[in-house]
């Protein structure tokens, strides 16, 4: 129940030991051109461009930057945690100045805030982490897009912890890049980068007046590979990851069979629950309120008069696996609860029991039972 990775569905798994055929070979050709034409429509961005290529999460985020900025661009960071401030990082190193907006601890920041930043410099790109998995905040990256189209700048979406998890709808809302990893809620073991780029990142990319730095990452690369995939022929710069972008395939049919928006109600419900589960423990969460919690997982505080350290261990006696804090600040005050992907209310009943279990080992006082039957309440 870690935020990623996270439980795969066992046909993505058995995909992945399938033979390894030739990147070339036509069942693979249609395999990875199923897989980007899919992804246009999980993303919600029929005219985007899908981009797939192995590596992490981080690759992504790097990707967009290479691409997009050159020597001295101004670009705006609007951190909610552990991973907007990796964002500000990777963009320094491609030359960015940057400017950091940094919410406090389980608040995001506010429209007024960005619109003074947006009224006060000219900003090439801005970034929005949609669930930051540090704090289990979630920012509405939509009125962002839309500050940012006023203001002509450029909009990424770190949606690593946030696609096929939480609406997006990237065309309508007007976002540029929206990227993710394979690992969270797409739901495939870690190993791809992926996002999708709209034209206006894309000719933002082809007017650039000095060169991409990153060979590995530069678009003149990609492009043509994923074009090529797309129109179902043949095409090689680096070697693709055969084995996980079959295993992509076959994850985002299951999520396009569910139907993209009853996968994110899904999420949404479970969420809920298990929010207020956890509250009827007496237990604290780090987002500020509802609107601003995440439908992928919950960050929630240790109580007080716990020696938290001890909690995680006693909850992986009844075999559940929670994750520990992540904000170097407050790290060992709380854990995280990841619910994305295949999770389901028996994973979720599971955990609350794991977790009221660990909690009575621990000494804490509450009523055994009670975040069971409040979940039950909520998800019947
Ligand atoms: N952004 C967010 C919001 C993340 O949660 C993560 C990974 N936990 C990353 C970026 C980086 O992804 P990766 O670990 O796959 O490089």
């Amino acid at each position: 129940m870690i935020p990623g990775p996270i439980e795969f569905e066992p046909a993505v798994l058995r995909a992945m030991g399938e033979n390894t055929t030739s990147h070339v070979a036509p069942n693979f050709i249609e395999s990875f051109g199923n897989a980007l034409d899919l992804m246009k429509n999980i993303w919600r961005a029929p005219n985007g461009q899908p981009l797939i290529i192995a590596g992490s999460g981080t690759l992504a985020m790097d990707m967009a930057a290479a691409n997009l900025i050159e020597k001295g661009d101004n670009a705006l960071v609007i951190s909610t945690g552990y991973f907007g401030d990796r964002y500000a990082e990777i963009l320094k190193r491609y030359g960015a100045s940057v400017t950091i907006l940094k919410a406090a601890t389980g608040e995001v920041v506010s429209l007024e805030t960005i619109e003074n930043a947006l009224i006060n410099k000219s900003y090439k790109l801005l970034t929005i982490t949609h669930v930051d998995t540090s704090t289990g905040v979630l920012v509405d990256p939509k009125p962002i897009a839309a500050l940012a189209k006023k203001y002509e700048v450029l909009s990424v979406l770190d949606g690593v912890c946030s696609v096929a998890g939480e609406e997006i709808l990237q065309e309508s809302w007007g976002l540029d890049i929206v990227l993710t990893a394979s690992q969270k809620a797409i739901g495939v073991p870690p190993g791809l980068a992926l996002m999708v780029a709209s034209k206006k990142a894309i000719e933002t990319w082809e007017n650039r007046k000095t060169p991409v730095t990153n060979y590995y990452s530069d678009w003149a690369n990609w492009l043509p590979i994923m074009r090529a995939y797309q129109e179902r022929k043949p095409s090689y710069f680096g070697t693709p990851p055969v084995n996980l972008i079959v295993a992509l395939e076959t994850s985002l049919k299951i999520i396009n069979s569910e139907g993209i928006e009853n996968t994110i109600k899904r999420h949404q419900k479970l969420a809920s629950a298990f929010r207020s589960a956890v509250l009827s423990l007496g237990l604290d969460i780090l987002p500020a309120n509802n609107e601003i919690a995440a439908n992928t997982l919950t960050a929630i505080y240790y109580p007080k008069e716990i020696d938290g350290s001890t909690l995680p261990g006693a909850i992986s006696e009844l075999d559940v696996i929670i994750a520990g804090g992540l904000l170097p600040e407050i790290k060992n005050t709380y854990f995280r609860v990841g619910h994305m992907g295949s999770v389901s209310s028996k994973d979720i009943v599971t955990t609350l029991s794991a977790i009221e279990y660990g909690l009575h080992q621990t000494g804490y006082n509450f009523e055994p039972g009670i975040s069971l039957k409040t979940f039950q309440s909520l998800i019947m």
